[in-house]
Protein backbone atom coordinates (compact mmCIF):
# COMPACT_ATOMS: atom_id res chain seq x y z
CA UNK A 1 0.00 0.00 0.00
CA UNK A 2 1.55 3.26 -0.78
CA UNK A 3 2.15 5.64 2.01
CA UNK A 4 1.68 9.40 2.30
CA UNK A 5 5.13 10.11 2.66
CA UNK A 6 6.45 8.28 -0.42
CA UNK A 7 4.25 10.58 -3.08
CA UNK A 8 3.23 14.07 -3.55
CA UNK A 9 0.03 15.08 -1.99
CA UNK A 10 -1.47 15.49 -5.18
CA UNK A 11 -1.30 11.58 -6.08
CA UNK A 12 -1.96 11.18 -2.20
CA UNK A 13 -5.37 12.41 -2.92
CA UNK A 14 -6.48 10.02 -5.49
CA UNK A 15 -4.49 6.73 -4.19
CA UNK A 16 -4.77 7.01 -0.03
CA UNK A 17 -7.52 5.56 1.51
CA UNK A 18 -8.22 2.65 -0.88
CA UNK A 19 -8.69 -0.49 0.63
CA UNK A 20 -5.57 -3.15 0.73
CA UNK A 21 -5.59 -6.95 -0.11
CA UNK A 22 -6.64 -8.90 -2.90
CA UNK A 23 -9.83 -8.72 -4.84
CA UNK A 24 -10.89 -5.98 -2.30
CA UNK A 25 -13.23 -2.89 -3.98
CA UNK A 26 -11.58 0.16 -5.21
CA UNK A 27 -13.68 2.39 -2.91
CA UNK A 28 -14.44 1.13 0.87
CA UNK A 29 -17.78 0.50 1.06
CA UNK A 30 -20.21 2.42 2.80
CA UNK A 31 -20.58 0.19 5.99
CA UNK A 32 -23.87 1.05 7.73
CA UNK A 33 -23.60 -0.83 10.62
CA UNK A 34 -23.61 -0.05 14.64
CA UNK A 35 -21.97 -2.74 16.40
CA UNK A 36 -19.64 -5.55 14.75
CA UNK A 37 -18.87 -8.88 16.06
CA UNK A 38 -15.67 -9.47 18.02
CA UNK A 39 -12.04 -9.86 16.86
CA UNK A 40 -11.53 -7.09 14.45
CA UNK A 41 -10.80 -3.33 14.14
CA UNK A 42 -14.33 -2.02 15.57
CA UNK A 43 -16.67 -2.51 18.32
CA UNK A 44 -19.31 0.09 18.08
CA UNK A 45 -19.75 3.10 15.84
CA UNK A 46 -19.93 5.71 18.01
CA UNK A 47 -16.77 5.02 19.30
CA UNK A 48 -14.39 3.30 17.07
CA UNK A 49 -15.95 4.48 13.90
CA UNK A 50 -16.73 1.92 10.40
CA UNK A 51 -14.31 1.33 8.20
CA UNK A 52 -15.36 4.25 5.97
CA UNK A 53 -14.89 6.67 8.41
CA UNK A 54 -11.03 5.10 9.17
CA UNK A 55 -10.47 5.49 5.34
CA UNK A 56 -11.50 9.38 5.03
CA UNK A 57 -9.52 9.57 8.23
CA UNK A 58 -6.16 7.86 7.25
CA UNK A 59 -6.63 10.06 3.75
CA UNK A 60 -7.08 13.47 5.72
CA UNK A 61 -4.21 12.40 8.12
CA UNK A 62 -1.51 11.36 5.68
CA UNK A 63 -2.41 15.37 4.14
CA UNK A 64 -2.01 16.89 7.88
CA UNK A 65 0.83 14.73 8.67
CA UNK A 66 -0.87 13.74 11.74
CA UNK A 67 -3.70 11.97 12.98
CA UNK A 68 -7.07 13.24 11.97
CA UNK A 69 -10.26 12.54 14.33
CA UNK A 70 -13.63 13.11 12.14
CA UNK A 71 -15.98 14.56 13.36
CA UNK A 72 -20.33 14.48 12.50
CA UNK A 73 -19.75 18.37 11.92
CA UNK A 74 -17.02 21.19 11.38
CA UNK A 75 -18.49 22.65 14.96
CA UNK A 76 -18.55 19.03 16.59
CA UNK A 77 -14.55 18.92 15.80
CA UNK A 78 -14.75 22.19 17.44
CA UNK A 79 -16.46 21.70 20.34
CA UNK A 80 -14.28 18.77 21.02
CA UNK A 81 -11.49 21.08 21.09
CA UNK A 82 -13.12 23.32 23.28
CA UNK A 83 -13.80 20.60 25.65
CA UNK A 84 -9.89 20.55 26.22
CA UNK A 85 -10.07 24.04 28.31
CA UNK A 86 -10.51 23.87 32.12
CA UNK A 87 -12.92 25.07 33.93
CA UNK A 88 -12.10 29.02 34.89
CA UNK A 89 -9.54 29.19 31.56
CA UNK A 90 -8.96 31.51 29.07
CA UNK A 91 -10.06 31.38 25.15
CA UNK A 92 -9.36 34.04 22.76
CA UNK A 93 -10.80 34.25 19.69
CA UNK A 94 -10.40 36.48 16.52
CA UNK A 95 -12.36 39.59 16.44
CA UNK A 96 -13.51 38.26 13.02
CA UNK A 97 -14.19 34.82 13.51
CA UNK A 98 -16.92 31.92 12.05
CA UNK A 99 -20.31 32.75 14.24
CA UNK A 100 -20.64 29.45 15.31
CA UNK A 101 -17.39 29.04 17.14
CA UNK A 102 -18.46 32.40 18.86
CA UNK A 103 -21.75 31.67 19.81
CA UNK A 104 -20.38 28.42 21.27
CA UNK A 105 -17.56 30.38 23.44
CA UNK A 106 -19.97 33.12 24.18
CA UNK A 107 -22.82 30.24 25.52
CA UNK A 108 -19.42 28.63 28.11
CA UNK A 109 -18.52 32.44 28.95
CA UNK A 110 -22.21 32.84 29.90
CA UNK A 111 -22.18 29.34 31.92
CA UNK A 112 -19.60 30.63 34.18
CA UNK A 113 -16.85 27.86 32.12
CA UNK A 114 -14.31 29.99 30.57
CA UNK A 115 -13.27 33.90 30.13
CA UNK A 116 -13.23 34.95 26.68
CA UNK A 117 -11.30 37.72 24.63
CA UNK A 118 -11.09 38.99 21.26
CA UNK A 119 -8.10 40.19 19.45
CA UNK A 120 -8.50 41.53 16.01
CA UNK A 121 -5.93 40.01 12.74
CA UNK A 122 -3.38 43.11 13.39
CA UNK A 123 -3.66 42.61 17.39
CA UNK A 124 -1.20 41.63 19.69
CA UNK A 125 -1.48 38.00 19.27
CA UNK A 126 1.88 37.26 21.05
CA UNK A 127 0.59 38.92 24.09
CA UNK A 128 -2.54 36.42 23.84
CA UNK A 129 -0.16 33.04 24.40
CA UNK A 130 -0.92 33.41 27.65
CA UNK A 131 -4.31 31.50 26.95
CA UNK A 132 -5.61 28.05 27.69
CA UNK A 133 -6.68 28.19 23.81
CA UNK A 134 -5.94 30.73 21.36
CA UNK A 135 -8.05 29.99 18.28
CA UNK A 136 -6.56 31.30 14.78
CA UNK A 137 -8.56 31.35 11.42
CA UNK A 138 -6.99 33.00 8.59
CA UNK A 139 -7.77 34.06 6.21
CA UNK A 140 -11.02 34.99 8.57
CA UNK A 141 -14.82 34.83 8.10
CA UNK A 142 -16.06 36.36 6.30
CA UNK A 143 -13.47 39.83 6.16
CA UNK A 144 -10.78 37.45 4.47
CA UNK A 145 -8.26 38.69 7.68
CA UNK A 146 -5.00 36.52 8.17
CA UNK A 147 -2.58 36.59 10.56
CA UNK A 148 0.94 35.21 10.70
CA UNK A 149 0.00 31.10 11.53
CA UNK A 150 3.77 30.25 12.05
CA UNK A 151 5.11 33.25 14.12
CA UNK A 152 2.25 32.90 16.42
CA UNK A 153 2.85 29.45 17.00
CA UNK A 154 6.75 29.56 17.20
CA UNK A 155 6.79 32.31 19.99
CA UNK A 156 6.60 30.34 23.68
CA UNK A 157 2.64 29.76 25.24
CA UNK A 158 1.32 28.43 27.68
CA UNK A 159 -1.89 26.02 26.22
CA UNK A 160 -3.21 25.52 22.99
CA UNK A 161 -2.98 26.83 19.50
CA UNK A 162 -5.94 25.92 17.45
CA UNK A 163 -6.21 26.70 13.85
CA UNK A 164 -9.47 26.71 11.74
CA UNK A 165 -8.23 25.87 8.26
CA UNK A 166 -11.43 25.68 6.68
CA UNK A 167 -10.90 28.03 4.06
CA UNK A 168 -7.47 27.52 2.94
CA UNK A 169 -8.23 23.31 2.95
CA UNK A 170 -4.90 20.61 4.00
CA UNK A 171 -3.69 21.64 0.07
CA UNK A 172 -2.79 25.32 0.88
CA UNK A 173 -2.00 25.54 4.61
CA UNK A 174 -0.21 22.58 7.02
CA UNK A 175 -1.42 24.48 10.48
CA UNK A 176 0.71 20.96 12.50
CA UNK A 177 3.34 21.94 9.88
CA UNK A 178 3.62 25.39 11.22
CA UNK A 179 3.70 24.70 15.29
CA UNK A 180 0.02 24.65 15.93
CA UNK A 181 -1.65 22.09 18.25
CA UNK A 182 -4.69 21.01 16.33
CA UNK A 183 -6.26 21.85 13.26
CA UNK A 184 -9.99 21.76 12.27
CA UNK A 185 -11.57 21.59 8.89
CA UNK A 186 -15.56 21.95 8.39
CA UNK A 187 -14.97 18.93 5.49
CA UNK A 188 -18.57 20.38 4.58
CA UNK A 189 -17.19 22.58 2.91
CA UNK A 190 -14.15 22.40 0.26
CA UNK A 191 -13.16 18.78 1.24
CA UNK A 192 -16.94 17.63 0.40
CA UNK A 193 -16.97 20.13 -2.55
CA UNK A 194 -20.73 19.58 -3.18
CA UNK A 195 -22.99 21.26 -0.85
CA UNK A 196 -24.27 17.55 -0.25
CA UNK A 197 -22.73 16.66 3.42
CA UNK A 198 -22.23 17.79 7.11
CA UNK A 199 -18.59 16.18 8.30
CA UNK A 200 -15.74 18.06 10.37
CA UNK A 201 -12.06 16.86 11.44
CA UNK A 202 -10.00 17.74 13.76
CA UNK A 203 -6.21 16.55 13.55
CA UNK A 204 -3.11 16.44 15.90
CA UNK A 205 0.00 15.12 17.00
CA UNK A 206 -0.18 14.64 20.52
CA UNK A 207 -1.03 11.30 21.88
CA UNK A 208 -2.66 12.61 24.85
CA UNK A 209 -4.93 15.52 22.93
CA UNK A 210 -5.83 13.07 20.05
CA UNK A 211 -6.99 10.93 22.71
CA UNK A 212 -9.28 13.55 24.14
CA UNK A 213 -10.49 14.29 20.59
CA UNK A 214 -11.52 10.60 20.56
CA UNK A 215 -12.94 10.27 23.81
CA UNK A 216 -14.95 13.61 23.39
CA UNK A 217 -16.27 12.22 19.93
CA UNK A 218 -17.56 8.85 21.58
CA UNK A 219 -18.78 10.00 24.93
CA UNK A 220 -20.60 13.45 23.21
CA UNK A 221 -22.11 11.26 19.92
CA UNK A 222 -20.38 13.31 17.89
CA UNK A 223 -19.44 10.50 15.04
CA UNK A 224 -19.92 11.21 11.86
CA UNK A 225 -22.27 8.76 9.46
CA UNK A 226 -20.37 6.38 7.48
CA UNK A 227 -22.45 8.11 4.15
CA UNK A 228 -21.08 11.48 4.85
CA UNK A 229 -17.36 9.89 5.47
CA UNK A 230 -17.54 7.75 1.98
CA UNK A 231 -19.05 11.76 0.56
CA UNK A 232 -15.95 13.54 1.96
CA UNK A 233 -13.89 10.61 0.42
CA UNK A 234 -15.48 10.87 -2.76
CA UNK A 235 -15.17 14.55 -2.78
CA UNK A 236 -11.56 15.18 -1.50
CA UNK A 237 -9.77 12.86 -4.38
CA UNK A 238 -10.73 16.25 -6.74
CA UNK A 239 -9.84 18.87 -4.25
CA UNK A 240 -6.69 19.95 -5.88
CA UNK A 241 -8.73 20.39 -9.39
CA UNK A 242 -11.50 22.09 -8.27
CA UNK A 243 -9.55 24.31 -6.22
CA UNK A 244 -7.18 25.52 -8.53
CA UNK A 245 -9.82 26.23 -10.57
CA UNK A 246 -11.46 28.03 -8.44
CA UNK A 247 -8.31 29.85 -7.15
CA UNK A 248 -8.10 31.18 -11.10
CA UNK A 249 -11.98 31.90 -10.95
CA UNK A 250 -11.52 33.86 -7.32
CA UNK A 251 -8.92 36.04 -9.00
CA UNK A 252 -10.03 36.97 -11.86
CA UNK A 253 -13.29 38.12 -10.13
CA UNK A 254 -11.55 39.91 -7.37
CA UNK A 255 -9.71 42.01 -9.90
CA UNK A 256 -12.82 42.61 -12.00
CA UNK A 257 -15.02 43.48 -8.76
CA UNK A 258 -12.39 46.08 -7.81
CA UNK A 259 -12.50 47.74 -10.96
CA UNK A 260 -16.27 48.14 -10.99
CA UNK A 261 -17.85 51.15 -10.04
CA UNK A 262 -20.47 49.80 -7.08
CA UNK A 263 -17.82 48.40 -5.47
CA UNK A 264 -15.79 50.16 -2.53
CA UNK A 265 -13.94 47.62 -1.26
CA UNK A 266 -12.71 43.70 -2.15
CA UNK A 267 -11.00 41.41 0.32
CA UNK A 268 -9.15 38.41 -1.60
CA UNK A 269 -6.18 37.41 -0.27
CA UNK A 270 -4.79 36.30 -3.10
CA UNK A 271 -5.19 32.10 -2.04
CA UNK A 272 -8.14 30.37 -1.20
CA UNK A 273 -12.03 30.24 -3.73
CA UNK A 274 -13.93 32.73 -0.75
CA UNK A 275 -13.57 36.38 -1.08
CA UNK A 276 -15.85 39.30 -0.01
CA UNK A 277 -16.72 42.52 -1.13
CA UNK A 278 -18.30 46.24 -0.38
CA UNK A 279 -21.33 47.80 -2.11
CA UNK A 280 -21.20 51.86 -2.44
CA UNK A 281 -24.94 51.29 -1.94
CA UNK A 282 -24.52 49.83 1.49
CA UNK A 283 -26.91 47.10 3.17
CA UNK A 284 -29.38 47.55 0.49
CA UNK A 285 -27.24 47.59 -2.63
CA UNK A 286 -25.87 44.31 -1.16
CA UNK A 287 -29.25 42.81 -0.50
CA UNK A 288 -30.19 43.61 -3.86
CA UNK A 289 -27.78 42.24 -5.58
CA UNK A 290 -28.03 38.85 -3.67
CA UNK A 291 -31.68 39.04 -5.22
CA UNK A 292 -30.56 39.63 -8.44
CA UNK A 293 -27.97 36.71 -9.32
CA UNK A 294 -29.47 34.19 -11.00
CA UNK A 295 -26.55 31.51 -11.76
CA UNK A 296 -24.73 32.30 -8.50
CA UNK A 297 -26.90 30.97 -5.71
CA UNK A 298 -27.74 33.04 -3.33
CA UNK A 299 -27.47 30.91 -0.16
CA UNK A 300 -24.99 30.24 3.01
CA UNK A 301 -22.03 27.80 2.93
CA UNK A 302 -19.41 27.82 0.79
CA UNK A 303 -16.57 25.32 -0.67
CA UNK A 304 -18.97 23.86 -3.10
CA UNK A 305 -18.55 23.50 -6.98
CA UNK A 306 -21.17 25.96 -7.31
CA UNK A 307 -20.41 29.96 -6.78
CA UNK A 308 -22.56 31.17 -3.72
CA UNK A 309 -23.34 34.49 -2.19
CA UNK A 310 -24.55 35.80 0.88
CA UNK A 311 -24.62 38.77 3.15
CA UNK A 312 -23.49 37.32 6.31
CA UNK A 313 -25.61 40.03 8.77
CA UNK A 314 -27.94 38.97 11.22
CA UNK A 315 -25.78 36.69 13.12
CA UNK A 316 -25.46 37.55 16.82
CA UNK A 317 -21.20 38.20 16.34
CA UNK A 318 -22.02 40.08 13.13
CA UNK A 319 -22.14 43.91 14.73
CA UNK A 320 -18.33 44.39 13.53
CA UNK A 321 -19.04 43.65 9.56
CA UNK A 322 -18.86 46.95 7.65
CA UNK A 323 -22.10 47.72 5.54
CA UNK A 324 -22.90 46.67 1.99
CA UNK A 325 -20.69 43.60 2.85
CA UNK A 326 -21.31 40.51 0.20
CA UNK A 327 -19.19 37.31 0.79
CA UNK A 328 -18.58 35.01 -2.13
CA UNK A 329 -17.83 31.05 -2.42
CA UNK A 330 -16.18 31.09 -6.06
CA UNK A 331 -17.05 27.80 -7.96
CA UNK A 332 -15.75 25.75 -10.73
CA UNK A 333 -18.03 27.39 -13.34
CA UNK A 334 -17.16 29.54 -17.07
CA UNK A 335 -15.46 33.02 -15.02
CA UNK A 336 -16.99 34.94 -17.67
CA UNK A 337 -20.69 33.37 -17.41
CA UNK A 338 -19.82 34.43 -13.46
CA UNK A 339 -19.08 37.68 -14.61
CA UNK A 340 -22.17 38.20 -16.62
CA UNK A 341 -24.25 37.69 -14.13
CA UNK A 342 -22.65 39.57 -10.76
CA UNK A 343 -22.74 42.36 -13.60
CA UNK A 344 -25.86 42.32 -14.15
CA UNK A 345 -27.06 42.02 -10.95
CA UNK A 346 -24.76 45.12 -9.54
CA UNK A 347 -26.49 47.60 -11.48
CA UNK A 348 -24.04 46.99 -14.77
C1 LIG B 1 -18.75 26.11 8.20
C2 LIG B 1 -17.62 26.46 9.08
C3 LIG B 1 -17.47 25.88 10.35
C4 LIG B 1 -18.49 24.92 10.92
O1 LIG B 1 -18.55 23.73 10.20
P1 LIG B 1 -19.89 22.82 10.09
O2 LIG B 1 -19.44 21.68 9.26
O3 LIG B 1 -20.94 23.67 9.46
O4 LIG B 1 -20.27 22.43 11.48
C5 LIG B 1 -16.36 26.23 11.09
N1 LIG B 1 -15.45 27.11 10.63
C6 LIG B 1 -15.56 27.69 9.43
C7 LIG B 1 -14.52 28.66 8.98
C8 LIG B 1 -16.65 27.40 8.61
O5 LIG B 1 -16.76 27.99 7.41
Amino acid sequence: MIQPGEVSESTWLVAGGRPAGEGRPLNHPIVPASNFSPGGAHWYARSDGTETVDALEALTGGLERGTVVAFASGMAAAAAVLERVPVGGDVVLPVDCYHGVVGLVADGVEAGRWALHRVAAGGDWLGALDADLVWLESPSNPLLEEVDVASICAAPRRGMVAVDATFLTPLRVRPLDLGADVVIHSATKFIGGHSDLVLGLAGARDERLIEHLRRVRSLHGAAPGALEAFLALRGIRTLEVRLDRMEHNAALLAGRLAGHRAVTRVRYPGRGAVLSFELAGGDEAADRACDLVRLVVHATSLGGVETTMERRSGYASSGHLPPGLVRMSVGIEDVDDLWRDLDTALGG
